[in-house]
C-alpha cells in the first residue's frame, strides 16, 4: 500500500537532476517504491504537493562527532557519560533539522546512541559509529600531555583510546566490533588539536594498521583513518584503509595511487578554516600547526578529483563550531562546484559507507530520506545553510519530521 506521493517536484537523485517528466515519488513503508510522472497518481493516493520545489536525498555527513561538547577534547573527557549523552542527543536532533539524515561518527559515539535512536528515545539521523578511535602512544588521540605517570600508564578518553602493537590492536578491534560498531577509526598521522605530536609524524606501523584492516575485513567492514599528510594518505591506500579522513596535501602522484587502490577521500575543509579565523580560541601550539596546513585541504581535493579519486563529504565540527555543517558544503563547492559537492554528500558517501542504493539516492528501494528545498541547490548550494527558511519538508524513513509547505485549498 502506498503511504503517500510527493508530486510536482524537480528531482536531484544524488547523481544528477532528473528529466522534468519524473516529477513524483511514491513512498511505502519507509521506502521509495517508484519515481515517475505525476500523471500516474491514482485518485486513492495521498498526495503531498511539492509546489515546484527541488526534492533531493537527505544529506550524509561521513565525519561527524557526537561526543564533542568543546573544541578542546579534554573537556569531553571530564564529563560523565550520562552528561555527554545529552550533548550527543542535542547534536543529533539539530543535525536532522539541518537536513542530515545519515551520519558516520568518526570517533566517540557508541552503540548506546544507535540503540536509543532506533528505539525512538531520541530523534536523529541514521547513525554509524566507530566507538573510540585508536591512537598509538603519543599519537593524535593521546591527550595525556607531557606528564609521564608510570610505565603502565595508558589513556582512554571520550573520543579516543591508546593502543599499541599489532596484537593489542587486534584485541581492541575485535572488542569494538563485538560491541556492534559499524567501522573502525585509526589515527595514522599527527593532528592539529592534540598536544604532543608533530603534524608530519607517521603514526602506527604498517603491521599495526594491517592488523586493524584485517580484523575489520573479517567482520565485513572497514577502517577509516585520520591522515594529514601525503605520506600517511599513501600508506592508507597501500595498506587497505577504505577512507582517508581530512587527507591534506595529497600530491598528484599519491592521488593517482589512491584512485588505483579505490580508496575514498573525506576532506574536511571547515574546521581548519574557522580555527584559523579565530572563531574559537585554540592553544598557540595548535595555531602554529594550523598555519602549516593552510590550503592543503583544497589542494588535495583538486589533485584527487583530477586523478579520479571518489571524494566523500564530512564536517568534523566540535563544540561551538556545530551549526556550520552546511557551510562545509559551501566551502567544498568553492573547490569542487555544487554538483560534485552534492554528489559527495549523498551518493558518494553512501557508497563509501557500503549503503549505495539505500541512502543518498532517490531510487526505488531506497529509504525515503528526503528534503524538499525552496530553490535549486545545484545553482545555489548556500540555500542549505538556512534550513528553517529553505527546507520545506524533511522526511526520514517515510516519516515527516518537518513540514513547512503551505497547505493549498483542495480544488
Ligand atoms: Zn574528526
Amino acid at each position: 500500500m502506498i503511504d503517500c506521493v510527493i508530486s510536482n517536484v524537480l528531482i536531484f537523485d544524488g547523481v544528477a537532476a532528473l528529466s522534468a517528466e519524473k516529477n513524483a515519488v511514491w513512498i511505502s513503508n519507509g521506502r521509495i517504491v517508484k519515481v515517475a510522472s505525476s500523471a500516474e497518481i491514482t485518485s486513492s493516493e495521498k498526495v503531498i504537493d511539492g509546489q515546484g520545489a527541488t526534492l533531493m536525498p537527505g544529506l550524509i555527513d561521513a565525519h561527524f562527532h557526537c561526543n564533542s561538547p568543546a573544541v578542546d577534547i579534554t573537556v569531553a573527557d571530564k564529563l560523565v557519560p550520562s552528561h555527554m549523552a545529552q550533548y550527543a542527543r542535542m547534536y543529533l536532533e539539530d543535525m536532522l533539522m539541518r537536513g542530515f539524515t545519515t551520519l558516520r561518527d568518526a570517533g566517540g559515539a557508541d552503540m548506546g546512541l544507535v540503540r536509543a535512536r532506533n528505539e525512538g528515545l531520541i530523534q536523529g539521523p541514521r547513525l554509524y559509529v566507530s566507538g573510540k578511535a585508536l591512537s598509538q602512544s603519543g599519537g593524535h588521540g593521546d591527550f595525556r600531555g607531557e606528564v609521564l605517570l608510570c610505565g603502565c600508564d595508558s589513556y582512554s578518553g571520550s573520543l579516543t583510546c591508546v593502543v599499541d602493537g599489532p596484537d593489542s590492536i587486534r584485541v581492541n578491534v575485535r572488542n569494538l566490533l563485538r560491541t556492534g560498531v559499524h567501522q573502525v577509526k585509526l589515527f595514522v598521522s599527527g593532528g592539529v588539536l592534540s598536544p604532543m605530536d608533530p603534524i608530519w609524524m607517521d603514526q602506527y606501523t604498517d603491521g599495526e594498521i594491517t592488523a586493524a584492516v584485517e580484523e575489520a575485513a573479517r567482520w565485513r567492514t572497514y577502517v577509516m583513518a585520520h591522515s594529514l599528510t601525503d605520506n600517511a594518505s599513501r600508506r592508507c591506500a597501500a595498506l587497505g584503509v577504505r577512507s582517508i579522513e581530512h587527507g591534506l596535501g595529497i600530491t598528484p602522484e599519491t592521488a593517482s595511487f589512491i584512485a588505483e587502490r579505490e580508496t575514498f577521500l573525506v576532506p574536511t575543509l571547515g574546521t581548519p578554516h574557522w580555527l584559523l579565523e579565530g572563531v574559537v580560541p585554540v592553544p598557540p601550539a595548535s595555531i602554529e600547526k594550523l598555519k602549516t596546513v593552510g590550503h592543503a585541504g583544497a589542494i588535495a581535493v583538486e589533485n584527487c578529483a583530477r586523478a579520479g579519486v571518489r571524494i566523500g563529504f564530512g564536517t568534523d565540527l566540535l563544540g561551538t563550531l556545530h551549526g556550520r555543517e552546511a557551510y562545509e558544503l559551501v566551502l567544498r563547492s568553492q573547490v569542487s562546484g555544487s554538483l560534485e559537492t552534492l554528489r559527495s554528500a549523498t551518493s558518494v558517501n553512501a557508497d563509501l559507507m557500503n549503503l549505495g542504493g539505500q541512502v543518498g539516492t532517490i531510487v526505488s528501494g531506497a529509504y525515503a530520506d528526503l528534503l524538499l528545498l525552496d530553490g535549486d541547490p545545484l545553482t545555489d548550494i548556500s540555500i542549505l545553510t538556512t534550513p528553517q527558511k529553505t527546507i520545506k519538508l524533511i522526511m526520514l524513513e517515510g516519516k515527516i519530521i518537518t513540514n513547512r509547505l503551505e497547505t493549498r485549498p483542495v480544488t
